[in-house]
């Protein structure tokens, strides 16, 4: 039986969810799937370019809505940014590169996985990203055990 893990943040500012971010980064592991939901300008890109400089990279992040996938080879590992924002249908989703890179050894950001309804593979993280006026309340959420394990050793570390 899986120990579902739950935690909270209150994060300030643009930084604030950067920098959470780049200490997530420590805990990504190769094909995580993590999912993050929040409405447009809720701090999603800004949170996972946070991951990315994390893991060492120090490049532009675009925000992947055209197109809709954004691949890095990192030196730790390969990372897939996908934005399904503006999927509208099953072909589009397909077109994405989305079964290619799903299920391999990089790790999977998704933006936006609402739109990929059940075609989304089992996700190990979910992120909520809820805008409190100029701040934002981040909820992370472990759904596999992976997720679980990956969630335990940040804490154990005393998040
Ligand atoms: P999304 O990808 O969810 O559409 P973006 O990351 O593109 O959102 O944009 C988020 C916006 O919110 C940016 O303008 C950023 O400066 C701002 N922002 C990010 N984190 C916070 C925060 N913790 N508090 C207030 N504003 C934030
Ligand atoms: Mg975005």
């Amino acid at each position: 039986m899986l120990n579902p893990i739950t935690h909270r943040w209150i994060l300030h500012n643009e930084m604030q969810t950067l920098d959470w971010g780049r200490r997530f980064a420590d805990f990504v592991e190769p094909a995580m799937v993590v999912s993050l939901y929040g409405d447009l300008g809720a701090g999603k890109t800004t949170l996972t370019r946070g991951v990315l400089e994390g893991l060492g990279y120090s490049g532009r992040v675009k925000s992947p809505t055209y197109p809709i996938l954004e691949t890095y080879s990192l030196a730790r590992l390969y990372f897939y940014h996908f934005d399904f924002y503006r999927i509208c249908d099953k072909n589009e989703l397909e077109d994405s590169g989305f079964r290619e890179n799903f299920g391999g050894l990089g790790v999977c950001f998704v933006e936006w996985p609402e739109k990929a309804q059940d075609w989304l593979p089992s996700v190990d993280i979910k992120i909520n990203i809820n805008i409190l006026d100029n701040q934002r309340e981040l909820i992370v959420t472990a759904l596999s055990k992976k997720g679980v394990l990956c969630l335990e050793k940040w804490q154990k570390l005393g998040w």
